[in-house]
């Protein structure tokens, strides 16, 4: 049996090396480095695959989250509802920007921001929603975009773990994942479900006035060469990265599909058992791409578990340990406990097992099979 790893990053590159390592050469035989064609080209294909009318590449995920809400306009004071179970970068650059942050529960379901906690945290100064599209399931976006309507919010889909994902919503129409609030930020670091081979993100926006806002922030606020209308940044997608990623994007359905096989087979071995909670599938629908296959333990020592898989060459991962109104950084007075009882509880049972794209049969059943023989034990 191969090693095992958390993501197999050299076994996914062995399928494409070929294309690959031609279109690194001929990027460099171009010396077009920055803004090259193969950047454009790139942005073209995504909106396609997308259906969005603007894709807006830039330097990693959290800058297309920062970048996305300085396009919105947002200012200094204005309040940002985003989950409290998700990667720092969310909060991040929420806090970054001076807009305040404001920290609600999670949905114990699908990890996804509940929606009756965004309803009771809208106040007068609330101006944005930022749903995270968690371990690759997509939030509840039907109900974010109401409430979003109701009170006028914008709404940010944080997509850097659901590339890819459709959403189908109650009337049945299917949108890709990131293309359905006002705007969307996506990451391409490596292990993310399309990752390139270095730093990597965009946006993605139907609003055209608001692309043209965002293609001026991410090049220094300038519309017209040397004019600076706005501050901006300098968050650039390079044509190295570009063109790695022009080679994986025809691949990312069937990267998909292979994430969803394997967590159909993780789930079928735990079927019943009455210590593990496997993750919610959806049969009928394609809203869930598995960045990553997340378990709740129950009445199980979970630090114990995950030595007795790194003893047996088994790496796994708590994606997260600590919920963001606890961090430091992000600790707040006015936040109440008790309006954080899931991600509290969450934070102690989730374990995060083995998830890629080259994952073989043979390792998922030694994998489920020394969870089960530590959880039964
Ligand atoms: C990875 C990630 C980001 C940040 O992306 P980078 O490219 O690493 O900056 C933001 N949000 C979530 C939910 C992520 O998983």
């Amino acid at each position: 049996m191969k090693k095992i790893q958390m993501v197999d990053l050299k076994g996914q590159y062995a399928h494409i090396k070929d294309r690959v390592d031609a279109s690194v050469l001929e990027v460099i035989e171009s010396s077009a480095f920055i803004n090259g064609p193969e950047v454009h080209s790139f942005q073209k294909e995504l909106e396609e695959y997308l259906g969005v009318k603007n894709v807006i590449p830039c330097a990693n995920g959290t800058d297309a989250l920062q970048i996305a809400m300085m396009g919105l306009g947002l200012k200094p004071g204005d309040e940002v509802i985003t989950a409290d179970f998700t990667f720092a970068a969310t909060v991040e650059v929420i806090a970054l920007l001076g807009l305040t942050p404001v920290l609600v529960d999670v949905d114990p379901i699908n990890f996804n921001i509940d929606i009756h906690a965004v309803q009771k945290a809208i106040t007068p100064r609330t101006k944005a929603i930022v749903p995270v599209h968690l371990f690759g399931q997509c939030a509840n976006m039907d109900a974010i975009m109401e409430i979003a309507e109701e009170h006028n919010l914008f709404v940010i889909e944080d997509n850097a773990q659901a590339i890819g994902a459709t959403y189908t919503s109650k009337d049945g129409t299917k949108k890709k994942a990131g293309t359905i609030g006002h705007v969307a930020s996506t990451s391409f670091f490596p292990s993310k479900n399309l990752g390139c081979y270095g730093d990597g993100g965009a946006i993605f926006t139907n609003d055209n006035d608001l692309a043209h806002t965002i293609r001026g922030i991410v090049n220094h606020g300038m519309y017209k060469r040397y004019h600076h209308d706005v501050v901006g940044v300098n968050s650039r997608l390079d044509s190295i990265q570009a063109t790695i990623l022009r080679a994986k994007l025809p691949h990312l359905d069937a990267y998909n599909k292979a994430r969803q096989d394997a967590a159909r087979k993780y789930s079928a071995a735990f079927l019943d058992n009455e210590k593990i909670i496997t993750p919610f599938i959806c049969e009928s629908c394609d809203c869930h791409v598995f960045h990553q296959y997340t378990l709740r333990l129950k009445g199980v020592d979970r630090d114990a578990l995950v030595k007795h898989l790194n003893d047996n060459d088994i790496p796994c991962g708590v994606y997260y340990p600590i919920p963001l109104h606890k961090q430091k950084a992000y600790a707040d007075d006015r936040y109440d406990e008790n309006n954080f009882k899931v991600t509290n509880q969450l934070v102690e049972e989730v374990i995060s097992l083995p998830m890629h794209t080259e994952l073989e049969d043979e390792q998922i059943s030694f994998i489920t099979a020394k969870v089960l023989e530590f959880v039964n034990k």
